[in-house]
């Protein structure tokens, strides 16, 4: 049986890509960049004021600063000749001892570089006051200073954000080359699975997974559906060739076991799916299975959620990630110092438990069997205890994954 470090590498050298597709930036929240985007433009567009208050060169400012004729107790007289606001083409020139009005993104017009704030003047009619503790280029955002024409914006396999979004907003483009999202199926497997919610007959549970996975696939833009089907090897079989056919991933859920009513692996390779691992050394989700026909490939989940929600995170999500092209295809590692202490009978599983972040430390949220969902709704974290790790002690630093 392999360990979760095994079966974590063996799993990303089975990544085939997705195609890419061009859509609007509007629609691209979530999604991974194709293709390193390159400024079309310097940024900022121009030189531009980052105050409201008073414009002008300071050369000219330095002499009147000097001239004793144009001062009394330290303070420099300028005539104000005119006003630019932001939008304005600001075609405007100042000859010496003049300055401008202007407001905060607003041109600075060629051949001024230096802007006081207006909170640093005193107006007086169409002359400002100031005194000289002015430096030259202060409160000017110059063209170019975040990002040149031509210079790399966005790299390939990023996840884009809603900052990507402005970013990319501000230096024009409209459209960006994102990787198609897999399509992605999914089976429940189960005799015990109530009809529908109002007839639940004795020894039958609420279907869960389904939904739940639909949810965490939704987060990764990826849109999907799931449909049930009861334990039976023939209705199973028939179901995985159905939905294998129309999609690159296909994630089965329950019958991965060894009971007598497992039938997933064996449906699986009805379907010519080829095992690459089963089972692995970890808790919960020890039966994971992941097999692969071709450049699809399919997902043995467990029918327990819990345990199904955490190999989602741990092998799902980034073989998803990994097909998108997104350059960190795994959930971010932390470390914290642990609140909590936690003990495990078994030496030879790494364990996976539900965190909660709180400051810098990190607490084990109960309870984790793995049929039981509650502590991981209100888990930030997924909190690592390698195989070795027998005791964790209050303070221990422990690693975590940050939860998306
Ligand atoms: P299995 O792996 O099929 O033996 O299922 C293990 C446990 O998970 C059993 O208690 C099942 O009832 C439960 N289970 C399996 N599939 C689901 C599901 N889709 N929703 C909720 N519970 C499930
Ligand atoms: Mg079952």
């Amino acid at each position: 049986m392999l360990n979760y470090k095994e079966a974590k590498d063996l799993l990303i050298q089975h990544v085939s890509n997705t195609g890419v597709e061009t859509i609007q930036l509007s629609d691209a929240e979530g999604r991974i960049t194709a293709e390193d985007i390159l400024s079309p433009v310097s940024h900022p567009l121009f030189d531009q004021s980052a105050v409201d208050g008073y414009a002008f060169h300071f050369g000219s400012y330095t002499r009147l600063a000097h001239n004793d004729d144009n001062h009394n107790d330290d303070k420099i007289r300028l005539q104000v000749k005119g006003e630019v606001k932001a939008g304005d083409p600001g075609e405007v020139q100042l000859n010496a001892g003049e300055t401008l009005r202007i407001f905060t993104g607003a041109r600075v017009p060629n051949g001024i570089d230096t802007v006081v704030m207006q909170e640093q003047v005193t107006a007086d009619g169409s002359e400002i006051v100031l005194g000289k503790e002015v430096k030259q280029g202060q409160h000017v955002r110059k063209a170019a200073e975040q990002i040149k024409e031509g210079e790399l914006a966005i790299k390939r396999g990023s996840s884009i954000n809603p900052a990507t979004i402005g970013f990319l907003a501000s230096l024009g483009i409209i459209e960006v080359e994102v990787a198609k999202p897999p399509i992605v199926k999914i089976i429940v497997t189960g005799d015990e699975f109530a009809s529908d919610t109002d007839g639940l007959a004795t020894g039958k549970i609420f279907e869960s997974n389904g939904e739940m996975l639909v949810a965490a696939l939704n987060k990764m833009c990826i849109q999907s559906s799931f449909e049930e089907c009861t334990d039976s090897l023939e209705l199973l079989t028939e179901k995985v060739k159905v939905a294998s056919e129309a999609s690159d991933v296909l994630l089965v859920s329950g019958g991965v076991s060894v009971g007598d009513y497992d039938f997933t692996k064996p449906a699986l390779e009805a379907n010519g799916y080829e095992e690459i691992f089963h089972k692995v050394k970890q808790k919960p989700g020890k039966p994971l299975l992941f097999m692969k026909k071709g450049d699809k490939v399919v997902f043995g989940l467990p029918g327990n959620p819990r345990a199904v929600m955490i190999c989602y995170y741990l092998y799902v999500l980034p073989m998803l990630n990994a097909m998108m092209g997104r350059s960190s295809p795994y959930l971010t590692q932390a470390a914290f110092k642990s609140a909590s202490a936690y003990k495990k009978k078994d030496d030879d599983r790494t364990h996976f438990l539900a965190g909660k972040i709180n400051g810098k430390e990190v607490e084990f949220l109960e309870v984790q069997g793995s049929h039981m969902m509650k502590s991981l709704t209100e888990a930030d974290c997924i909190i690592v205890n390698p195989k070795e790790t027998l005791e964790i002690n209050r303070g221990d630093l422990v690693n975590v994954s940050i939860l998306p």
